[in-house]
C-alpha cells in the first residue's frame, strides 16, 4: 500500500510541476471517450482514461453480434488505437475501485491514481431487481461478453435440439424468452425471429420451424414504452406479424429449472431467458450517500459536477441531472445525452481553467428509433414519424455514422449488405469451448 501511495504523492509532483491539470475518466463508454477526445484538443490538460476494459463498444448493435449478423470487432475498437496520436491522453486498464475525495486520488485494480479533476463515465449494469434465480440463470445483454455468451448459449442449445428425442424436451431447447419490451428487447427478439425465418430451416433441416416459439414479455402494457403511441403499435403488430408471441403485463417473478414464472402465475419452459428488462448505476465506493439518487444515479448540477464537490463530475447514464428545464426528472439514459454531456463538460473544464463562465447543460433530443427487423422499423424525429423501409433507412444511416468513429464502417456495411440481400450471414460460430451454463 505504502509503494502505491508514494507512486500517487510522485505522479501528483510530476504533473504539477508541469502546471499542467490532471483530468481522470473512469469509463470509456460514449460519455467518457467524447469528453476524452475533445478535452484532449486542450493541451493543458493531462487526461487519464481508466476502463476496465481495453476496448470502446457501441451497444446498440450488441443484438447483432449476438444473433451472428455482426461480428464483435465491428462494434468494438481498442483505446489505445483511439489515443495514438493524442500526446496528453493515456489509458489505463483496470477496474475502478473506490475514490478517497480528501486525497484526490482512486483506487484502481491496476493502481492509485490521483487526479485534480475526476470524472464518472461508468454507465449501468444490468439491474436484476432482487431475483438472485434470474441472476444465475439469465442471459444478460449488457456488454460484447453477454453477446458472444447469448451467441454460444442460443446455437450450442439448437444443437442439443437436433439429438433430442422427447419432443418437450426440444421444445425447451428451443423456445426463447426475452424478458423487456423496450428498444435492446424488441430489436432481439425481431433478430431472432428474422433468423429462424430466415437460416432455420436451411441450417438445422434435422428440426420443425414450427417448434420454435420466440416470446416477448414485459410488466407493462406496451412496447416501447418511450416512444410514441403510433410507435408502440406499429411495432406490436410487426412483432407479432414475425410470429413472436408478444405477452404484455406479465412481470417475471423467478427463473428456474428452465421454467419462467411471472408474477400473474403464468409459466413458460425454456432454457433461454434473455434479460433486457432494466439497469442500474454501476457502485461507486467512496461518494457520499448524500451524492446519490434515485436509482443510485449521481446527483449532478447543471455542469455535472457531483452535488458536494467542485472538482467530481458525473455523465451520461450513472448521473441525475435535475437542472435541465425540459427534463425535470432527468435524462433518459440514451447515447445522445452521455455523447452531448462529455462534449459539453469537454467545453467547461477548459473554459473554468481561463477563469470564464461554464456553459448549463441542455439536452437536444435528437428524436429515438428501434429496428424490429429487416426493412422493419419505427423512428419518432422530433416533429416527425417514420415507420417500414424509410425508418430502417434512416436506422442503418444513423448506426453507420455513429460507428464511422470505429473505422470499422466498411467491414459493418459489408455484413449488413450481406445479411440484407441474402438473408444469411456466416457468422454462426460457438466460440467458446466449454457450455457456460449447466443445463437445467
Ligand atoms: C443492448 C443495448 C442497446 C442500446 N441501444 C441504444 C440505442 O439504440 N440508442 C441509444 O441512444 N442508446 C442505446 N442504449 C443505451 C446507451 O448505450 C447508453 O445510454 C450509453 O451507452 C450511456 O453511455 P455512458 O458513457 O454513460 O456509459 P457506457 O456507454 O455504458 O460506458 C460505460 C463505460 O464504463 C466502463 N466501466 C463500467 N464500470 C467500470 C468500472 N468499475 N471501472 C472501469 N470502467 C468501468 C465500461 O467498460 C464502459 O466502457 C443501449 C444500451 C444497451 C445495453
Amino acid at each position: 500500500m505504502q509503494a502505491r501511495d508514494a507512486a500517487a504523492n510522485l505522479d501528483r509532483q510530476t504533473y504539477s510541476t508541469m502546471n499542467l491539470k490532471k483530468v481522470v475518466i473512469i469509463g470509456g463508454g460514449f460519455g467518457g471517450i467524447n469528453l476524452a477526445q475533445k478535452l484532449a484538443r486542450n493541451k493543458s490538460f493531462q487526461i487519464v482514461l481508466v476502463d476496465k476494459n481495453n476496448y470502446n463498444f457501441f451497444p446498440p448493435l450488441l443484438y447483432q453480434v449476438a444473433t451472428g449478423f455482426l461480428e464483435a470487432s465491428n462494434i468494438s475498437y481498442p483505446f489505445r488505437k483511439f489515443f495514438q496520436d493524442k500526446s496528453n491522453l493515456r489509458f489505463s486498464l483496470g477496474g475502478f475501485e473506490k475514490v478517497f475525495p480528501n486525497e484526490k486520488k482512486v483506487v484502481t485494480e491496476s493502481g492509485d491514481i490521483c487526479y485534480d479533476y475526476l470524472v464518472f463515465a461508468t454507465g449501468t449494469e444490468t439491474n436484476y431487481f432482487g431475483m438472485e434465480n434470474v441472476r444465475k440463470n439469465a442471459v444478460p445483454m449488457k456488454t460484447v461478453q453477454d453477446a458472444l455468451a447469448l451467441r454460444n448459449h442460443i446455437l450450442r442449445l439448437k444443437e442439443e435440439a437436433t439429438r433430442e428425442t422427447d419432443v418437450a424436451v426440444r421444445k425447451k431447447l428451443l423456445s426463447i424468452v426475452v424478458a423487456g419490451a423496450g428498444p435492446t428487447g424488441v430489436e432481439v427478439s425481431g433478430m431472432l425471429a428474422e433468423m429462424h425465418k430466415n437460416i432455420f430451416n436451411k441450417d438445422y433441416p434435422e428440426l420443425k420451424r414450427e417448434e420454435v416459439q420466440i416470446y416477448l414479455v414485459d410488466a407493462l402494457p406496451v412496447v416501447l414504452n418511450p416512444m410514441s403511441k403510433k410507435s408502440q403499435e406499429e411495432t406490436l403488430a410487426e412483432l407479432r406479424g414475425l410470429g413472436i408471441e408478444v405477452l404484455l403485463d406479465h412481470a417475471v417473478k423467478d427463473y428456474q429449472n428452465g421454467i419462467v414464472t411471472f408474477a400473474n402465475g403464468n409459466t413458460i419452459a425454456t432454457e433461454t431467458l434473455i434479460w433486457t428488462s432494466g439497469v442500474t448505476a454501476t457502485p461507486l465506493p467512496g461518494l457520499p450517500d448524500e451524492a446519490l439518487g434515485k436509482g443510485k444515479r449521481v446527483l449532478v448540477d447543471a455542469y455535472n459536477r457531483v452535488k458536494g464537490f467542485d472538482d467530481i463530475f458525473a455523465i451520461g447514464d450513472i448521473c441525475l441531472m435535475t437542472a435541465d428545464k425540459e427534463f425535470p426528472n432527468g435524462h433518459p439514459q440514451l447515447a445522445q445525452v452521455a455523447i452531448q454531456q462529455g462534449r459539453n463538460l469537454a467545453d467547461n473544464l477548459s473554459l473554468w481553467l481561463e477563469g470564464k463562465s461554464p456553459t448549463a447543460f441542455e439536452y437536444n433530443d435528437k428524436g429515438t428509433m428501434a429496428i424490429i427487423g429487416v426493412n422493419k422499423a419505427v423512428a419518432d424525429l422530433p416533429g416527425l414519424h417514420f415507420k417500414g423501409f424509410i425508418a430502417y433507412f434512416l436506422w442503418l444511416v444513423v448506426h453507420l455514422f455513429s460507428l464511422m468513429r470505429y473505422r470499422n464502417q466498411v467491414k459493418t456495411l459489408y455484413n449488413w449488405m450481406v445479411a440484407f440481400f441474402t438473408r444469411d450471414q456466416s457468422l454462426r460460430f460457438i466460440l467458446d469451448s466449454k457450455p457456460e451454463k449447466p443445463a437445467h
